[in-house]
């Protein structure tokens, strides 16, 4: 786990790249729910989604950037969305490992949310991941538009606790990094999906029992990385950051790399094809000046590709 502080830029980058994969996995609810980073040592300056943009189009270049304690960011012109302000900027302020905060009404995970009494169970490797890491609020209350509502939550998600789970609500994942945050919220969907399954069956749920789980856990956040593969991502990230224009040969070497990464499997193989397509669409970016487009319409589309190939260098390292 690693607090290092992101330049703003970088901030903007992967939480523009963020917004767009989850449209991508349908966690999205058009232009309603929020994401926001932090980018002061303090937590007190953070990005956040302009009101009104849906999350597939959001751009790294328009993400609001507010204070926390700033409490005339409602009258702004550009004013955030009320229930995502005083959500975020209070939990930002109080909670020192809610660098990232993601929050989605992801459609399992809300199910799950949906269940009286619902504990999240232990039922599969993917679980395992959130064993004792799950804040629950059961008392659903109408939308928060007011500070002591973001207040209450943060209270909610103490010393080790990075998931929030609300009752008739959705989920919200804490991390020290979009990357991080995004990851667990992505296992914690997958997860959610096999206990709605299991449990359909109307059969009796097989819990994992409790030191298996706590061991599961800590082998999630202790799983060895190849070194072989983080010299090719390195290598990658490097064609990356050589920018536009770049030849055929650039552009052949780097899908030659992804093909290497290529697993065929779960969440890697997502994350391959993503960084694929996205990078053939960077590369071909080139050709859209050469179509007379509005070069600040041209930069807009290449920051966000290129912010999605190297989100997904960034998370295959971790994956
Ligand atoms: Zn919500």
């Amino acid at each position: 786990m690693t607090l290092a502080l992101p330049t703003e830029s970088r901030a903007r980058i992967d939480l523009a790249a963020a917004f767009r994969w989850a449209a991508r996995l349908d966690w999205h609810e058009s232009i309603a729910n929020h994401f926001s980073v932090a980018v002061s040592a303090d937590r007190c300056s953070f990005l956040l989604n302009p009101n009104g943009r849906h999350f597939s189009r959001v751009r790294a270049s328009e993400l609001l950037l507010l204070d926390a304690r700033d409490e005339s960011a409602l009258a702004r012109p550009d004013a955030p969305d009320p229930t995502a302000w005083h959500l975020h900027a209070q939990l930002h302020r109080r909670l020192p490992h809610a660098r990232c905060i993601l929050h989605t009404h992801m459609p399992h995970a809300t199910a799950l949310c949906c269940l009286e009494d619902f504990e999240f169970l232990m039922l599969d490797q993917n679980a395992c991941r959130y064993h004792r890491r799950i804040a629950y609020d059961r008392h659903f209350d109408g939308m928060a538009l007011d500070a002591a509502e973001g207040a209450r939550v943060a209270a909610l998600l103490g010393e080790g606790k990075s998931v929030l789970m609300m009752g008739n609500h959705g989920v919200l994942v804490i991390g020290a990094s979009v990357a991080e945050a995004f990851d667990d919220l992505y296992y914690l969907e997958r997860a959610a999906r096999v206990q709605i399954l299991a449990l359909s069956t109307g059969r009796t749920p097989a819990v994992i029992p409790e030191e298996v789980a706590a061991r599961t856990c800590a082998q999630w956040f202790s799983y060895p990385g190849d070194a072989l593969e983080l010299a090719q991502l390195d290598r990658l990230q490097a064609l990356v950051e050589l920018g536009p224009g770049r030849n055929e040969e650039a552009h052949a070497e780097a899908q030659a790399l992804l093909s290497a990464l290529d697993t065929g499997v779960g969440f890697r193989a997502e994350k391959i094809a993503f960084a694929r397509a996205a990078f053939s669409t960077w590369f071909s970016a080139r050709k859209w000046q050469n179509w007379g487009a509005d070069p600040d319409v041209y930069r807009g589309i290449l920051a966000s590709h290129v912010a999605a190939v190297r989100f997904a260098v960034e998370r295959l390292a971790k994956g």
